[in-house]
This record gives C-alpha cells, structure tokens and sequence, in this order.
C-alpha cells in the first residue's frame, strides 16, 4: 500500500461526527505541535461530545485528498473554504 503520511496507517486522529457520519467535507486540518496528533475537522464549532477517534488510515480512505497535507509538520494547521479551493496553511497559534 502507498501510503502519503509518514505516520503509520493506524496511527490515531481526530475527526468529527460531521465528517463520519454526516459526509461533510474536511476543511480544517491541523498538525499538533505538542502531541503531534492529527485532528481532521469540518470547521464548524464543535461539542466534545462531536468528536470521533479515527486511525489515519481511515480518514485517508475517506478523503485521499488529505494526501495533500501529509508532509505538513507538527505546529502547522490548514485551512480551506471548500473542497474545491486550495489548502492555505499556517503556523498554529501557541495555546500557552
Ligand atoms: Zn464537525
């Protein structure tokens, strides 16, 4: 298999109840600098209760356009307005 991430294929990510089960786009990625977990988010504000443990292989069948973002480094997020337009990526803000 070819797989874009340098992490393994059943490495754990974060996703959305929007993303499972209600098959809305991915517009929010981020690259956590302190854990270096991966959270994929459909850019609405979310409840705890909203959130959904995925390996990123899952997310990557999911949406093999993740593939884009699969060298971003930790500490970085990417933003797109819908899944026609470009990722547009930056460093995320420190939470200290
Ligand atoms: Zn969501």
């Amino acid at each position: 298999m070819n797989f874009p991430f340098d992490d393994a294929p059943n490495t754990v990510a974060i996703t959305c109840c929007h993303i499972m089960n209600d098959n809305m786009p991915i517009l929010h990625i981020s690259h956590d600098s302190d854990d270096g977990m991966w959270q994929f988010l459909c850019g609405t504000p979310h409840d705890t209760s909203e959130g959904r443990i995925v390996s990123l292989h899952q997310i990557y069948m999911h949406d093999p356009t993740v593939a884009q973002l699969a060298d971003m480094p930790c500490g970085y997020s990417a933003d797109r307005q819908d899944i026609t337009t470009a990722w547009r990526i930056r460093k995320s803000q420190r939470k200290t």
